[in-house]
């Protein structure tokens, strides 16, 4: 089965075959894969030790930027978060429970945010730092990191970027980018590697004392001293140890393809995406121009026999397993470019869907 999905993606025979063992998270020949997996991840971020620290906790990318927000934000401090999509009102509501103060910037659905009205909030004195979903995965809208971070910079403002779906693809590079306080990742979207750990890439000067999170789990300052002090082989609690080890295997494989080789080949996919389904009739959600490399929302059919789970039902009948819900104002369907696929699957793709949808009966396609 292919996941066309936006995370977890479709992994190498590797990076599974990497899960499939029993390892004790304390065995002396298990913990270097942690200190390795936090210089690397440091690394393949810009960071360098003197100024940031990869922070690794247990759970989803959501545990990662509320670590995040309860790390860089003071309680009460607000921050300023385009309204780009699904992601975007997750983190305002991340740091509203966290009882830190979102502020909305109202911003599009369809095209990137324009880095000017983020200038103009900033006018605002009592808003503390800027949140940026870097690829907006209820979209598939790319942002522009560097000019919005550039923004935040001359306002004399940091960052808290929500790089989830973006990093080990699109660039991120924290040391030409001082003004990024945090970017928060896991190793289920572009890494290609499997789900369980969240990694916050952090300014060491971002961070307070320990114990000023309001959590113990979630304090990335009491990660970073247990890193210190105990040593980056351990961690404070069990890890996913399997799936740590999968993600030593998925950085192996993505210094071998090399992220902007990587960038390409997404980018590939998603072309081949957009020409396949409109041969079939289907328009995508975003102008072309628009569009980012991660995922597409394909237009549903005009047709009264849509019905987006027997669609899906019919697709993984031929192997390939789509998201059974849709995050745009229009109907729609969504198809993720990432994980290890690449053009000839979304031409696959394509054919099965014009399959399915004869399947069902449905002649009339997307609106024009
Ligand atoms: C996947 C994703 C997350 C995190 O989702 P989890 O289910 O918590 O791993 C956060 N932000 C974006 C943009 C994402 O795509």
């Amino acid at each position: 089965m292919k996941l066309l999905t936006p995370g977890p993606v479709t992994t190498h025979p590797d990076v599974r075959a990497a899960m499939a063992v029993d390892l004790a998270p304390w065995d002396n020949d298990v913990c270097p894969l942690y200190a390795s997996m936090v210089a690397r991840l440091l690394a393949l971020g810009g960071g360098a030790e003197a100024t940031h620290a990869a922070l690794p906790l247990q759970g989803s990318g959501h545990f990662g930027l509320e670590a995040a927000l309860r790390g860089v934000l003071r309680p009460g401090e607000r921050i300023l978060i385009p309204m780009t999509g699904a992601y975007a009102e997750r983190m305002a509501r991340l740091a509203r429970a966290a009882g830190r103060e979102p502020v909305a910037l109202p911003a599009s659905a369809t095209r990137p945010i324009d880095p000017d009205t983020v200038r103009q909030a900033l006018a605002d004195p009592t808003i503390a730092m800027v949140g940026l979903v870097q690829s907006e995965t209820s979209s598939g809208v790319v942002n522009d990191l560097a000019a919005i971070g550039a923004v935040a910079r001359a306002a004399g403002r940091r960052l808290l970027v929500d790089a989830v779906s973006a990093f080990g693809a699109l660039p991120l590079d924290v040391s030409a980018q001082p003004e990024i306080a945090a970017a928060v990742f896991t190793p289920n979207k572009c890494l290609e590697g499997m789900p369980g750990i969240a990694v916050v890439l952090t300014r060491r000067d971002a961070l307070p004392a320990p114990g000023e999170a309001g959590s113990w789990c979630f304090d990335l300052a009491d990660i970073l001293e247990h890193g210190e002090k105990r040593g980056w082989a351990t961690f404070r609690f069990t890890p996913p140890v399997q799936s740590v080890n999968a993600l030593a295997v998925a950085l192996d494989r993505l210094d071998a393809e090399g992220r902007e080789a990587r960038l390409a080949r997404y980018t590939d996919n998603a072309a081949a995406l957009r020409t396949g389904m409109q041969a079939i009739g289907l328009r995508p959600v975003l102008e072309a121009r628009h569009q980012g490399p991660i995922v597409s929302n394909i237009t549903a059919p005009a047709d009264p026999a849509w019905d987006l789970q027997r669609f899906v039902d019919a697709l993984k009948k031929r192997g390939y397993l789509i998201s059974n819900f849709y995050d745009t104002e229009v109907p729609s369907f969504r198809v993720g470019t990432i994980g290890a696929l690449d053009r000839t699957d979304f031409e696959g793709f394509s054919s099965a869907a014009g399959e399915a949808l004869a399947e069902m009966g449905i002649g009339r396609r997307s609106a024009a």
